[in-house]
């Protein structure tokens, strides 16, 4: 990290639900990492993409991170308020020749290659549409885009054969969440990003539109995924259940424990704000190194 710039990180949630366990660990392993540093942390609501989001979704989130004892610096950032900044940045990449049209369907791509990240772009429309409904995507190259994530190591892609030309303004008309998310990031002066590592595999797309529009490349540092008492990956589509609200010191505890904090059983009786306190005096991330998978999903929050 260049150290003479000061730390400045994020926590960015969709609101198209509440907050869930695995939610709160991408929120407290952000806001760890910031006020460890002595930096500064937005909250950024991430709520361009209306078809998705839940009504009320992001007063119950702020709520209940309010609950839960972060505090963020400034006032909450609504992405839906920098549209204009992100189809300034579409502009740009379509007078430098970055993007096209592409007018193929969900049916047109049926037959097109699949990889770990679903449909593979086969170019169908790099050469010219004659669509009237279509959807602007960004040309990828081949070379292997590497970074090397703090905790998960180093990754690299090759966009074009790994996931193709992707989507920056999609049919709908609506600016993509690659394209908002690195807009903001550079605008709001982001040097590290920590989030969930089902964002690993964005990371790429992410530093290649970083490159077409000159923006600068933070940090990244991705959380490993929670597995909810069934085995499976949780989130929001496998049910998780929203945090209880009513005694969030207990939640937070598990939280700290799935993030390898020390916690011991006397802390509960702590002050939610001495329960930060300690956490950011004793939170170390390299205790999560080269994982993948967190158990520790608690049993009170167990679907009944
Ligand atoms: N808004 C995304 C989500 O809720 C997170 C985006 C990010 O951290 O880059 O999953």
């Amino acid at each position: 990290m260049n150290e003479s710039v000061p730390y400045q990180g994020r926590f960015a949630p969709s609101p198209t639900g509440p907050l869930h366990f695995g939610s709160l660990l991408a929120a407290c392993a952000s806001y760890l990492q910031a006020r460890r540093a002595a930096g500064r942390w937005l909250l950024r609501i991430e709520d361009i993409d209306p078809p998705r989001s839940q009504a009320g979704a992001s007063e119950e989130i702020i709520k209940a991170l309010e609950i839960y004892g972060f505090q963020w610096d400034g006032d909450v950032i609504y992405q839906s308020t920098a549209t204009e900044r992100h189809h300034s940045a579409l502009r740009q990449l379509a007078l430098d020749g970055h993007t096209y049209a592409c007018s193929c369907s969900r049916r047109d791509l049926a037959n097109a290659p699949r990889g770990p990240q679903g449909t593979i772009y086969p170019g169908t429309c790099r050469s010219g549409t004659s669509g009237t409904e279509y959807a602007v995507r960004v040309r990828t190259h081949d070379e292997a885009i590497c970074f090397d994530d703090l905790l998960q190591g180093q990754h690299c892609e090759r966009l074009q054969t790994e996931s193709g030309d992707f989507v920056v303004l999609r049919r709908d008309g609506l600016i993509a969440y690659h394209l908002a998310a690195v807009v903001d990031d550079a605008e709001q002066g982001i040097t590290e990003v920590v989030r969930g590592i089902d964002l690993l595999d964005s990371t790429a797309r992410h530093i290649h539109l970083q490159k077409l529009l000159k923006l600068p490349t933070p940090e990244y540092l991705h959380i490993p995924v929670v597995i909810g008492p069934d085995g499976q990956k949780l989130s929001k589509l496998t049910g998780a259940r929203a945090l209880p609200v009513d005694d969030p010191r207990a939640t937070l505890l598990h939280a700290f424990a799935a993030l390898r904090l020390p916690v011991a059983p006397d802390l509960g009786s702590s002050t939610i704000d001495d329960i930060w306190q300690w956490a950011v005096a004793n939170w170390d991330v390299t205790e999560l190194q080269g994982q993948k998978e967190i158990s520790g999903y608690p049993g009170s929050m167990a679907a009944p």
